[in-house]
C-alpha cells in the first residue's frame, strides 16, 4: 500500500495511491471521503491503527476515487516530530566526504519544516553556492518504541519512503555542525509515498540512485549500509522514545556532486531524481531565487 497526502502546501489530504495498470492511467483513493475521523497520517492515525483501518478501506467495492494526473503530491506523512539522519553510513561516502569512517553511528537533526514532497520545487537561495542532493532510503516509526531490540526492531517500521537530504556544503563547514545546512526550506523532499513496511522484504538489498537532469551522480544498494537499520534503531531507542510518524533516514552513498572532480552542485533548472528500488522515483526541480 502506498500512502500519499495531495493538495495544496499545508493542506495536504491523506490517500492512497492506486499505481497505473495497462488499461487505465494511476489513482488516488479520496480517504477522507471513505473515513470522516481519518484527517491526516498524523499522530492520531498512528496511534488508532490508522494502516489496519486503511486496508480495511481498500476491501471495499466502492471506491473514491479521482485520477492523480496533475495532483499536487506533499510529503506522505503529516509533520513529523522529529527528521533524524545518519551521517557517513555508507563506506565510500565516508572515504569521499572526510575519509573518516565511523565506528559508531553518526546521528544528525533535520528541521521538519524543510520537508516537502515530489514535484515540489527546491529553491536555492542565491547565495547558496555549494549545495548537494543526497539520495536516502527512509523510514516511519508506527508506534512509540523505547529499548527496542536488535531482533525485532524493524517490527516497529511502518513504512519506507525516500528522503533527498540536501545540503548546503558550506553552510555545514562554516557553522561547526550539520543542522544549518541540511534545514533550510524545502531541503527535505520526502516521497514520493510511503510504501508500507509489508511490501518491502528486505530493506537492506534495494539499489538506489540520484540522477541529476538524466546523469547517474550516486549509484548504490542499501547493503552496503555500514550500520543497518535495526542496529540503528536499537541505538536510538535506548537514548530516546521514538514517536510514532518519526523519520529515521539511513545516510548517503558516494557519489555526491560536491566530491566529484571538477565538483557539480546543484543549479537554477536542474531536475533532480532520487531513486529507490521498490519505492519510486523522488523528483525535484531546482530554482535558484530569493524566497
Ligand atoms: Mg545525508
Amino acid at each position: 500500500m502506498k500512502l500519499v497526502r495531495y493538495g495544496e502546501p499545508g493542506r495536504e489530504c491523506p490517500g492512497i495511491w492506486l499505481d497505473a495498470t495497462d488499461s487505465a492511467p494511476a489513482r488516488i483513493v479520496d480517504v477522507r471521503a471513505m473515513v470522516f475521523d481519518i484527517e491526516d497520517y498524523n499522530t492520531r492515525f498512528w496511534n488508532t491503527f490508522g494502516l489496519a483501518r486503511l486496508r480495511g478501506l481498500l476491501r471495499e467495492s466502492a471506491l473514491k476515487t479521482f485520477p492523480a494526473e496533475g495532483i499536487r503530491l506533499g510529503p506522505p506523512i503529516a509533520r513529523p516530530s522529529q527528521v533524524i539522519c545518519l551521517g557517513k553510513n555508507y563506506r565510500d561516502h565516508a572515504e569521499e566526504f572526510d575519509a573518516e569512517v565511523p565506528n559508531l553511528p553518526i546521528y544528525f537533526s533535520k528541521n521538519p519544516n524543510s520537508l516537502c514532497g515530489t514535484g515540489d520545487i527546491l529553491f536555492l537561495h542565491p547565495d547558496a553556492h555549494r549545495v548537494d542532493a543526497e539520495v536516502e532510503l527512509a523510514v516511519v516509526i508506527a508506534r512509540r518504541a523505547r529499548n527496542l531490540d536488535e531482533n525485532n526492531a524493524l517490527s516497529v517500521i511502518a513504512g519506507y519512503t525516500i528522503l533527498n537530504d540536501v545540503t548546503n556544503r558550506d553552510l555545514q563547514q562554516a557553522r561547526g555542525q550539520w543542522f544549518m545546512g541540511k534545514s533550510a526550506d524545502y531541503f527535505g523532499p520526502l516521497g514520493p509515498w510511503l510504501v508500507t513496511a509489508d511490501e518491502i522484504e528486505n530493506p537492506h538489498g534495494l539499489d538506489i540512485f540520484q540522477r541529476v537532469n538524466g546523469e547517474t551522480l550516486q549509484q548504490a544498494n542499501t547493503s552496503q549500509m555500514i550500520f543497518r537499520l535495526e542496529q540503528v534503531l536499537a541505538d536510538l531507542s535506548q537514548v530516546m522514545t521514538l514517536q510514532p510518524g518519526d523519520v529515521v533516514s539511513t545516510g548517503t552513498p558516494g557519489g555526491i556532486g560536491s566530491a566529484r572532480k571538477p565538483p557539480q552542485m546543484l543549479h537554477d533548472g536542474d531536475v533532480v531524481e532520487c531513486e529507490v528500488e521498490g519505492i519510486g522515483i523522488l523528483r525535484n526541480l531546482v530554482n535558484v531565487q530569493y524566497i
